[in-house]
């Protein structure tokens, strides 16, 4: 129809209707395109407002237990340098009980997942692009690179380890409690040590200094770099959906 009205608007010589023609035909044209535009960037924002939240939900699901491991390790680590100053230092008292249990605990290097599972779904679908704000970007990989040194850590402070209680017997005895029914040896406070004994025991020195070293990589690489990004991206995403959580 529009071709056959320029036709005759050529054939009449009517310049300014053939002109006229012309401009609706690329303004319905332009508008087009800026509607199809239009909708794919709302669906666009559409599906990053959804995985948003659902990175927040996976933020807000990450269990208590790494916090209380995280802290727990912290004290272990504490109470293995007062350990030190007996074992290695000048200081000829005897082991804590709870010196003697982080002694008996310091080659456990373990930890409670971070993982997110929706920025391992959309690294796998390639869809990471779908976050455009450049706050959560960066924090997602910020996230990324702690939590691969993190596993790199990890298994090199797991490659070899040094139970001491079971390598070196005679230096530990694991107190049966009153009520045994959940009893955790090497965890719930059980271990008694022969500190002189151990303080002449080269090898065992030598293997709790070891302990001891991996203990320090452990809380830095394995638990603070990836809790610490965590929290960053809690909070870029927090940002981003406009949420502010009450603190206890
Ligand atoms: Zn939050």
């Amino acid at each position: 129809m529009i071709l056959a009205r320029i036709t005759r608007a050529i054939r009449e010589q009517n310049w300014f209707a053939v002109a006229l023609e012309f401009i609706i035909v690329i303004a319905g044209v332009v508008i087009g395109f800026q509607v199809t535009a239009w909708n794919a960037e709302r669906a666009e924002m559409a599906a990053e407002t959804v995985i948003i939240e659902r990175l927040h939900a996976d933020i807000l699901n990450v269990g208590d237990e790494r916090w209380d491991w995280s802290a727990d390790r912290a004290s272990t680590r504490g109470l293995l340098l007062s350990a030190s100053a007996k074992l290695f230092g000048d200081d000829l008292s005897n082991l804590t009980a709870g010196e003697c249990n982080a002694v008996s605990q310091s080659h456990v290097f373990n930890s409670p997942s971070l993982a997110l599972p929706i920025l391992t779904e959309l690294e796998s679908t390639g869809d990471l692009d779908l976050i455009r704000s450049e706050q959560i970007r960066t924090a997602v990989t910020a996230n990324f690179l702690a939590n691969r040194w993190a596993q790199e850590i990890d298994v090199a402070i797991n490659h070899e380890i040094f139970n001491l209680s079971a390598r070196h017997p005679d230096y530990f005895r694991f107190a049966l409690p009153d009520n045994p029914e959940n009893w955790n040896p090497i965890f719930d406070g059980s271990a008694r040590c022969d500190t002189g004994g151990m303080r002449n025991d080269r090898r065992f020195l030598n293997e709790l200094a070891d302990n001891i070293s991996k203990s320090g990589y452990f809380m830095v690489a394995v638990l603070q770099g990836p809790n610490e990004s965590f929290a960053s991206l809690h909070e870029a995403v927090d940002a981003e959906l406009e949420l502010i959580h009450e603190t206890e």
